[in-house]
C-alpha cells in the first residue's frame, strides 16, 4: 500500500476556492450537453475522484457525497471493474447530488481543478496548468482558455506546490499524466497549451518542451 500522508482538506477547499473567471461557465457548456448538465457536474460524463483523505472529511461533513455505484450511467459490470481499475489507489470515485443540489463548500478537489491538472515537465518541474485534453470541444473554459483568473491560476500552483511537498509520489502520477499528454498531443502534431507558473501563456512543443509564448 502506497503512503498515504496527511493533507490539509479544509485548509486546501478554503485556500483554493476562486472562480475559475467571470462568468458562470456552466451556462456556456450546459446546453451543448444532451443531460442539461455541466460536463464536469455530469458524473456520466465525468466520474469524480477524490483522494482518500478528502473522502474521511467529506463523509464526516456533508451529504452531498456518496460512493460511485455504475449503473445510474448505464455502466455495465465490465465497464465499472474496468473504471475502478483504472483508479489509483489513493483515490475513490464518488457520486455528487449533481449541480442542482452542489453545495459549493465541500466540493472536491477534482471539481476545483478542472478542467486543469498540474503540468509535470519531463525533467520534473511543476511548469503551470494544462487542460483535461479529453474535454476538448466540451468545455467552455478549454475553449476560452485566456479568459481564467489570474487569482484561479495562483491558488492553483499554490495548492499543488504545497501538496507536492507534502505528497511527492502524487507529483509522480502527474509527471506520467503529462507524458501521456505529450505523447497524445506528437502523434496529433499539436502543442499544449500551459497557463505557466510564471504568469504567462505558452504554446509547449511535446517532443522538445520548448515554450513559444502566446
Ligand atoms: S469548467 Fe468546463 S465543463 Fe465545467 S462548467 Fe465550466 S465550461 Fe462546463
Ligand atoms: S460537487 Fe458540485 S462542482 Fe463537484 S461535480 Fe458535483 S455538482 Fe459539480
Amino acid at each position: 500500500m502506497t503512503l498515504i500522508p496527511h493533507i490539509p482538506v479544509r485548509e486546501i477547499y478554503t485556500s483554493f476556492n476562486s472562480p475559475i473567471n467571470e462568468i458562470d461557465c456552466g451556462e456556456k457548456c450546459a446546453p451543448h450537453n444532451p443531460s442539461g448538465k455541466p460536463f464536469c457536474c455530469d458524473i456520466c460524463e465525468a466520474v469524480p475522484a477524490v483522494y482518500r483523505q478528502e473522502w474521511v472529511y467529506l463523509q464526516e461533513h456533508t451529504n452531498l457525497w456518496t460512493r460511485w455505484r455504475g449503473p445510474e450511467c448505464g455502466s455495465g459490470p465490465e465497464e465499472i471493474t474496468a473504471l475502478h481499475a483504472d483508479t489509483p489507489e489513493n483515490m475513490i470515485l464518488l457520486a455528487c447530488l449533481g449541480p442542482k443540489q452542489c453545495q459549493r463548500e465541500y466540493r472536491a478537489l477534482s471539481c476545483r481543478q478542472f478542467p486543469f491538472f498540474p503540468y509535470i515537465s519531463d525533467d520534473f518541474r511543476f511548469l503551470g496548468l494544462a487542460c483535461e485534453w479529453e474535454f476538448e470541444g466540451k468545455c467552455w473554459v478549454i475553449e476560452n482558455i485566456d479568459k481564467v483568473s489570474l487569482a484561479y491560476r495562483e491558488e492553483f500552483i499554490q495548492i499543488f506546490d504545497e501538496l507536492f511537498s507534502r505528497w511527492p509520489q502524487e507529483m509522480e502520477s502527474y509527471a506520467l499524466k503529462s507524458e501521456e499528454m505529450r505523447s497524445v498531443f506528437a502523434k496529433r502534431r499539436r502543442r499544449i497549451s500551459i497557463l505557466h507558473r510564471n504568469g504567462g501563456s505558452y504554446l509547449l512543443s511535446p517532443g522538445s518542451e520548448r515554450l513559444a509564448r502566446k
